[in-house]
């Protein structure tokens, strides 16, 4: 089996990086890609830089070029729901993406025709995520994550996003790397530690928070991986 991991940035994929310990760099499509044998399994691993095209580029890449099975993601997010705080962590049910808007048109906001508003990520690694949770003695939270190309730092943003589309958290990827899963038939599994509240002191909250919370994210991520290898 091949399983990707990926993140945004750096600080998403290091953690995993160095406890993997040796792997194979190789560079593609303008990105590095990281390929390593772990506990017998296949891994590619690659931070995709920021945002919904970039990230869509690098899950394309994951499954197309590589050949990626299964693809978790790892990474960072504000917070909308007032239950979550920095350092908590939550899973993903299903992602939207919040900017996506011809609504000139009378349709909902993030419709496409032949799109959907919503793309659910895989339940039975939902259903082995609370089993991680248990093990970890970690609480973590089930909810919808909406997905845009603006770091919102702006409580009117967050609040309308959240009544929007009912989502508990934002961030930039998740939204675009569930589309081409969806699309490809890959089974996904979105996972994002909480490092601001997407208010206005949101950009100092995530420069403190960045790293803390994406070894957060990503420890949970490679016990993940470590069940699906059992
Ligand atoms: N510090 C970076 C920019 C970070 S952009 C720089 O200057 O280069 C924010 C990243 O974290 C994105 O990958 C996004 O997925 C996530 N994120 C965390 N909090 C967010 C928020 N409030 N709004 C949007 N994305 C957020």
């Amino acid at each position: 089996m091949k399983i990707a991991i990926m993140g945004a940035m750096p600080e998403e994929i290091s953690p995993i990086l160095e406890k993997i310990g040796s792997y194979k760099t190789i560079s593609y499509a303008g990105n590095k890609y990281y390929e390593a044998s772990y506990r017998g399994i296949d891994l590619v691993i690659a931070y995709s830089k920021i945002g919904k095209v970039f990230s869509t580029l690098t899950a394309a890449t994951m499954i197309e070029h590589f050949g990626a099975q299964k693809l978790l993601f790892s990474g960072v997010a504000g917070a909308i729901s007032p239950t979550l705080k920095v350092g908590d962590l939550i899973v993903a049910t299903k992602l939207a993406q919040h900017d996506l808007d011809i609504t000139a048109f009378g349709h909902p906001f993030g419709y496409v025709p032949e799109g959907a508003v919503f793309i659910e990520a895989d339940k039975q690694m939902i259903e082995m995520s609370k089993e991680v949770a248990k093990d970890m003695g970690k609480n973590v939270q089930e909810g919808i994550i909406a997905t845009g190309d603006q770091f919102v730092a702006n409580e009117e943003r967050k609040n309308w996003i959240g009544s929007t589309f009912g989502a508990d958290a934002l961030e930039m990827e998740g939204g675009s790397v569930a589309v081409v899963c969806n699309a490809l038939e890959v089974p996904f599994f979105i996972l994002r530690a909480i490092s601001d509240a997407a208010d206005m002191d949101a950009s100092f909250s995530f420069d403190e928070f960045l790293q803390t919370s994406a070894k957060e994210s990503a420890e949970f991520v490679m016990k993940m991986v470590d069940k699906l290898a059992n």
